[in-house]
C-alpha cells in the first residue's frame, strides 16, 4: 500500500536525520528536513503533509504551480529548488518562501522587483558549485562575494545562506570534503560581516555526510517518496 510505504519512509529518513545529527555532535533539531517533490503526485504530497511535513521543495515551475494550488488548503513552505529562468521568475516571487538556486544577480533583481509587498521577503540561498559540472547551475567560488553583495542590496530578498548540488561520490569522506567547503564559504561570509543561518547541503545518498558539515537543511526526494517518474527535464 502506498500510503503505508510513504509513513514507513518518513519515519526512516527522519531516524537517519536525528542519527546522523547525533553521530556529529548536533541537536537533531537544527537540521530541517525539505521534501523534494518533483515529479510526485498532489497525492504523495499531501500524504506527508498530513504526517506532518511542512517543508517542500519542486524543480519545475509549470508541474509546481498546479500542485501548489490543489494543496492550497495545507500549511506548506513551499522551496524553489531548480533553476531558475530569468523570464520566469513572478511565479516564484509571488509563490514561493524560499529560493535555493539563486546564481545570477538578474535573476537577485528580478525576484526583488516582483516580490509582492504583503508577503515577507523572499528567503534565498546562493548555489555555489563547487565542482566543474557543465550545464549545472551554480556561481563560481571566486563570483561569491560578489554575488552576495549585490544579493544583500534587494530589500525585498533576505539571503539566508548557501546551497550546494554536488555530483555524486563514492565515499562519505569525498561527500563530506566537497560539503566542508560550501561550510567554509558561508564562515567566510560571515566573518565578513553577513549573518547567514542556512547551509542547504545533502540529498538521499550523502544526507549524512552534509549533516556531519553543517548542513541546516537537507533536500530528500528519493529516500521519502522512492524513485520518481523521469522528468525529461532532469538532469
Ligand atoms: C532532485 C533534487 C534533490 C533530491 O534528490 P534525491 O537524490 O532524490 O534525494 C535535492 N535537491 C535538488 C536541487 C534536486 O533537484
Amino acid at each position: 500500500m502506498p500510503g503505508h510505504d510513504l509513513t514507513e519512509r518518513f519515519a526512516a529518513t527522519r531516524t537517519r536525520i536525528a542519527s546522523a545529527a547525533i553521530e556529529a555532535g548536533r541537536d537533531p533539531g537544527s537540521v530541517g528536513l525539505i521534501a523534494i517533490s518533483k515529479g510526485q503526485p498532489a497525492d504523495a504530497l499531501r500524504q506527508l503533509a498530513q504526517l506532518g511535513q511542512r517543508d517542500f521543495g519542486e524543480n519545475y515551475l509549470q508541474e509546481a504551480l498546479p500542485k501548489m494550488e490543489g494543496l492550497g488548503d495545507l500549511p506548506i513552505t513551499w522551496h524553489f529548488t531548480g533553476q531558475v529562468q530569468s523570464n520566469k521568475t513572478r511565479p516564484i516571487a509571488e509563490q514561493f518562501a524560499w529560493v535555493h538556486t539563486l546564481d545570477r544577480e538578474r535573476v537577485a533583481v528580478r525576484l526583488n522587483e516582483q516580490r509582492p509587498p504583503e508577503l515577507p521577503p523572499l528567503n534565498v540561498c546562493i548555489q555555489v558549485r563547487l565542482e566543474d559540472e557543465p550545464g549545472k547551475g551554480g556561481v563560481e567560488p571566486s563570483q561569491l562575494a560578489a554575488l552576495a553583495a549585490a544579493v544583500r542590496e534587494q530589500p525585498r530578498l533576505h539571503l539566508r545562506g548557501l546551497m550546494a548540488l554536488p555530483p555524486p561520490k563514492e565515499t562519505f569522506a569525498q561527500q563530506k570534503a566537497l560539503f566542508d567547503r560550501l561550510a567554509a564559504a558561508l564562515r567566510t561570509l560571515n566573518d565578513a560581516g553577513y549573518s547567514l543561518d542556512t547551509l542547504s547541503m545533502g540529498m538521499s545518498s550523502d544526507l549524512e555526510a552534509a549533516i556531519a558539515a553543517g548542513a541546516t537543511h537537507v533536500r530528500i526526494g528519493t529516500a521519502l517518496f522512492g524513485e520518481r517518474n523521469r522528468n525529461p527535464q532532469a538532469g
